[in-house]
């Protein structure tokens, strides 16, 4: 199969959508010789997203590019978020926020980590983020609160803007599809192919490198490890996505279920949001061969499943591989206690 669009002609597609500069970028592209050594098989390189450069970095950066430029163009003059008390997202939506002179308000679960402010907490609370706690039990649950925030906020007379809402993923994993071109030339320079990407992911990042792969056609296998069992399927979401940003470039491209391969098998015991005493061990294992932070609920994860992969011989000792780091790493201060056992 030969490339859709060269990496100079996907930039300038793409660079016809609104956006709202945030990141430092390129990424770097570490090879990892003393974790390549440790796992005694493929050759390990790190694409270190979590050096993104705002407020501590993180994938939802090169996301928030796109899908804050979306508000920002429709007017909007306060942009709305939600999750978890200790969420990555919201830290990097408040910090977007700030930087672009646009108010922010967060739903945020009255969760176990809520009562202490730490982490990406503390802050959020630093980047002026106005936060509203509720009472959810999951993510889709504080998806309705922030309807509800939504409506207040317009019969206060302002403008709110949804951040991260199904219809424009497609948005966000553009900035991942740009990753991907990122990626390519990197690689190139260093005269190395890439056979494996592993990364964390469950709904923005893996259908953006998967739209880069394709259009570049790069034939990187990209596994993604989901941190969360959603109630929906994953793979009709990623569908979803894929089709959308087809669209958006204008783009002849048709993608199926048996494009992704995503794995719920690393979620850990005690499901999204807890610690997983694999996830703790490959934590440990990066920061001790490498001195590289990962964090625990999201890329520690991910990174077990990739040390889990190569074990078992599912990614084989001549491949090169890349863990793309995704961030998080603030809330290593909020799970402390978890993590030293
Ligand atoms: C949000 C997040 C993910 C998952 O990202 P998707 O948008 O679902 O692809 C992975 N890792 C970290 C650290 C995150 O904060």
């Amino acid at each position: 199969m030969a490339p859709l669009l060269s990496c100079a002609e996907l930039r300038v597609s793409v660079s016809r959508l609104p956006r709202a500069p945030l990141g430092h970028f390129p990424t770097p592209l570490d090879f990892c010789s003393r974790l390549t050594d440790a796992l005694g098989g493929p050759r390990i390189f790190i694409k270190r997203d979590d050096c993104t450069g705002l407020a501590f970095g993180g994938n939802k950066v090169r996301q928030l590019e796109f899908t804050i430029a979306q508000g920002i163009r429709q007017g909007a003059d306060i942009l709305v978020g939600g999750a978890t008390s200790q969420s990555n997202h919201a830290r990097q939506l408040a910090a977007a926020c700030a930087r672009h002179g646009v108010d922010c308000a967060l739903v945020l679960m009255r969760d176990e980590k809520h009562t202490t402010i730490h982490g990406n907490l503390l802050i959020d609370e630093l980047m002026g983020a106005r936060i509203e706690f509720v009472d959810a039990d999951s993510l889709e649950e504080v998806d309705d609160a922030q309807q509800d925030l939504v409506h207040n906020l317009r019969s206060e007379g302002r403008r709110p803007f949804v951040v991260t809402q199904p219809s424009t993923r497609h948005f966000g994993a553009m900035g991942y599809a740009l990753c991907m071109a990122e990626l390519h030339d990197q690689a190139a320079r260093l005269g190395e192919r890439i056979d494996t990407l592993v990364v964390c992911s469950a709904s923005t990042t893996q259908p953006g490198l998967i739209f880069g792969n394709r259009l570049l056609d790069m034939g990187v296998r990209i596994i993604g490890v989901t941190p969360i069992h959603w109630s929906y399927d994953l793979k009709d979401a990623f569908q979803d996505v894929l089709q959308r940003m087809a669209e958006t470039i204008e783009l002849d491209v048709a993608f199926s279920a048996d494009d992704i391969i995503n794995l719920g098998s690393y979620v850990g015991p005690e499901g999204f949001g807890s610690c997983s005493p694999e996830g703790n061990e490959a934590l440990n294992l990066l920061a001790r061969t490498e001195g590289i932070l990962l964090d625990p609920i999201y890329s520690a994860k991910s990174f077990a499943g990739l040390v889990d992969l190569v074990e078992k011989g599912e990614i084989g000792p001549d491949e090169n591989v890349v863990f793309l780091h995704t961030g998080g790493t603030p809330t290593l201060f909020a799970y402390a206690d978890e993590l030293r056992g």
